[in-house]
């Protein structure tokens, strides 16, 4: 679909999204849960269809489509598109090839293939205690490095307010200087306007980004179609 990045460095920028279904994690709050939640674990408690969720589609055919668009960037996000990053690698051949810029949105905790690091930004999205997820499952050290070491890429923590923030600190650790971007956990307007003015100053403090959910904003919780 056609969009505007609604997250991070490259907030407000037309782009063209590639969701891609499965996921590693299962984050409580995860608000794309029709992409891997398939017995109503997380918070929407549905247990969703992949016959209905999940359309297999030749690489050439999804490239088609995302360059239809005729926008400069690619969002692959999903899931966990690094679930997949071996059979990725001709579609991002084709669309850098064809003069796109690509960014991965990541949970960091898959090693990246090097013919990937090669091609595009990760925007990387460690997971906190309040996903629900054991730490030894949501922070690896080794795919937290490799993704640093990746020229551009930045690390997104979604935080609840500021009591988030020591949590945050602890896994920087492992991100060298790479730049940090807080987001407000927040699913309507509302919930988004009270989180990013709770974490305003203390983000602030630290030294680090802020940045909102754009497309909460402007479409609320409705689903990309
Ligand atoms: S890592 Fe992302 S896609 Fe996977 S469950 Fe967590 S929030 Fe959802």
């Amino acid at each position: 679909m056609r969009a505007v990045q609604g997250e991070g460095p490259s907030l407000g920028r037309c782009c063209a999204f590639v969701r891609l279904g499965g996921c590693n994690l299962g984050c409580t709050w995860c608000d794309t849960p029709y992409t891997w939640d398939w017995t109503g674990s997380s918070d929407s408690g549905k247990a969703w269809d992949p016959r209905a969720e999940l359309h297999a589609m030749p690489w050439q055919e999804v490239a088609r489509r995302l360059r239809a668009f005729a926008v400069p960037l690619i969002v692959v996000s999903g899931g966990e598109p690094l679930n997949q990053q071996r059979r990725l690698v001709p579609l991002l051949r084709d669309l850098t090839g064809s003069g796109h810029q690509v960014e991965i949105e990541t949970n960091g905790t898959v090693v990246p293939a090097p013919e990937v690091t090669a091609m595009v930004r990760f925007n990387v999205s460690p997971k906190l205690a309040h996903s629900g997820e054991p730490e030894a499952r949501r922070i690896v050290p080794e795919a937290l490095s490799a993704l640093a070491a990746v020229p551009g890429t930045a690390f997104k923590f979604v935080c609840r307010g500021p009591e988030d923030l020591d949590e945050v600190t602890t896994v920087t650790a492992h991100l060298g200087r790479s730049p940090v971007w807080i987001m407000p956990v927040a699913r309507s307007r509302q919930e988004l306007d009270r989180n990013l003015a709770s974490l305003g100053d203390a983000v602030v403090a630290r030294g680090w980004n802020l940045t909102t959910r754009l497309h909460i904003s402007i479409w609320g919780d409705r689903r990309g179609t």
